[in-house]
């Protein structure tokens, strides 16, 4: 059954998801689930000087990727939407008016330059200023506190620019909750009476926020540290108006994998990973930022690596498929400081993901690569391949570099390799190898393994001598799997054309 459990992911579309922000997604999704609860996506995006068109659709697309969808959003189960701030600009106002009324709340017409020419001022004296209950009532700020309502009135009616700032009660220490970090106070007299909605109709992030996730009946608010300023306000916007508080979680930062500070989109170009799931397009500049999935990590890895930017289960496992996930997610064992971004131990993931991936899937992936290079080869053949490369294999784009010779003749071979081991003698000896090889019969990796081995044995010389020019042969270096299961594989009239094939372009 559904609970009362309500969180969102509340991203503003100014360009592509950068990986902290599915962690914010995951962390929302996970808590959800655990809970029975719903998972809204919003799209916050009053600031229109920032917007992107194309962010949305990739911010849904990545979801949708990492497999963790929205329950409630933009087309889906749109109970209490629209889910897009911008298409709910006309129920802002009516919040305003309220705090207005209410006194917690108050219009202001001091211009930029104005408001400069205070901050200068203060910063002469070595003082920072601040709008707030310091100065708002002495008569140098223009707003409503002081001047009367005939004038207020008048100024709006004529048409002058205006903010309404909501009004931070003075000497009070408020009391907060978060649910990571416990128990914290701030002293109200800090607080600047931050700008909720402008004479040009829009709110601020801040009024927008708490009127949404209010009409929205969200529960729980998860999002990254960078929102824990904010948080104060909103407690008291949500005492100003007289509604029940969610509970707040701010996540901590990821950081950087060298140095100091948190991780930006710029350390992936410079240290060489993808810092977003999907490739991104920029629409103005055409420029290219890397992805996960292009990159070829698969979801799970990108799900499990980003769970433990943070988390942590409180044992040694660390491979988590999704559903584990949600099994065992707890915000009480979030952690509070900074999580490291660890490159390395991501294809760490990938590589135990890699292990665990279906064969038939993985043959589906490997065989799409092998159309385009115009190769096609029965699915059980291919199958066989994924099967003995894989514990090698990070990427699936690592499997042609590590199977190529099972489905070509080499076409080249390794100069040094060829130059050590193809001596005088080698190709006499590999000619009377492919005659022992043509009368195998059961050309299995097994009795070809048992009758080459007896036949060197026989020629009281060492198994170098044969195995190294014979590696060369069917792989072109000295590389790749067990060689017998390579002969089994390509079969005897292969092995046999691949030697001859080295006899003629090695011999000296
Ligand atoms: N729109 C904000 C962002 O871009 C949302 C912050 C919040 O979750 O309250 O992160």
């Amino acid at each position: 059954m559904e609970s009362n459990v309500r969180v969102r992911f509340a991203p503003s579309p100014t360009g592509p998801l950068h990986i902290g922000g599915v962690r914010t997604a995951l962390y929302n999704y996970l808590f959800a689930k655990k809970n029975n609860g719903t998972f809204v996506l919003r799209i916050e995006d009053t600031d229109q000087t920032r917007y992107v068109a194309n962010a949305e659709q990739y911010i849904i697309d990545a979801l949708n990727w990492c497999n963790i969808p929205y329950d409630e959003g933009i087309n889906k189960n749109e109970k209490l939407g629209p889910y897009r701030q911008s298409e709910r600009k006309h129920l802002y106002k009516k919040y305003a008016d309220i705090l207005l009324e209410k006194g917690w709340a108050y219009y202001a017409f001091d211009t930029s330059e104005q408001l400069d020419a205070h901050r200068k001022e203060h910063e002469e004296e070595g003082k920072t200023f601040i709008y707030n209950w310091h100065n708002r009532e002495k008569g140098r700020l223009v707003n409503s506190l002081v001047l009367s309502d005939e004038v207020v009135q008048e100024k709006i009616n004529s048409g002058e620019n205006y903010v309404i700032r909501f009004k931070s009660p003075q000497d009070e220490t408020l009391k907060m909750v978060d649910e990571i970090r416990g128990k914290i106070t701030i002293d109200t007299n800090t607080l600047d009476d931050k700008i909720l909605f402008k004479s040009d109709g829009m709110p601020t992030y801040h009024l927008a926020n708490i009127v949404d996730d209010h009409l929205m009946e969200i529960s729980h608010v998860i999002r990254g540290e960078e929102w824990l300023p904010s948080m104060a306000l909103h407690v008291l916007l949500y005492r100003a108006f007289d509604w029940q508080a969610p509970k707040f979680a701010h996540l901590p930062l990821i950081l950087k994998p060298v140095g100091k500070g948190k991780l930006s989109k710029r350390d992936g170009d410079k240290l060489g990973f993808p810092v977003f799931p999907l490739a991104y397009t920029n629409e103005k500049t055409n420029e290219v930022s890397r992805g996960y999935k292009e990159d070829g990590y698969f979801s799970e890895t990108v799900v499990n690596m980003l769970a433990f930017l943070g988390w942590n289960p409180g044992t040694e496992k660390e491979l988590f498929s999704l559903e584990e996930l949600i099994q065992e997610f707890d915000l009480k064992r979030v952690s509070k400081s900074g999580a490291k971004f660890n490159p390395d131990k991501t294809k760490w993931f990938q590589q135990q993901y890699m292990q665990q991936k279906d064969n038939t899937e993985l043959t589906t992936l490997y065989t799409a690569i092998l159309a385009k290079k115009g190769i096609t080869k029965d699915v059980n053949y291919v199958q066989k391949v994924v099967a003995v490369i894989k514990e090698r294999a990070v990427f699936v784009s690592d499997f042609w570099e590590l199977s190529h010779f099972f489905f070509q003749t080499p076409t080249e071979y390794d100069a040094k390799a060829s130059k050590k081991n193809w001596k005088e003698g080698t190709s006499e000896l590999m000619r009377e190898l492919n005659s022992i090889i043509d009368d195998i019969e059961g050309f299995s990796s097994e009795n070809t393994e048992k009758i080459i081995k007896e036949w060197i044995s026989s020629k009281e010389i060492g198994f170098g001598k044969v195995m190294q020019p014979l590696r060369l042969s069917l792989v072109g270096k000295l590389a790749g799997p067990h060689l017998f299961d390579i002969i089994a594989m390509i079969g005897k009239e292969e092995t046999i054309h691949r030697i001859e094939n080295a006899i003629e372009k090695l011999s000296q």
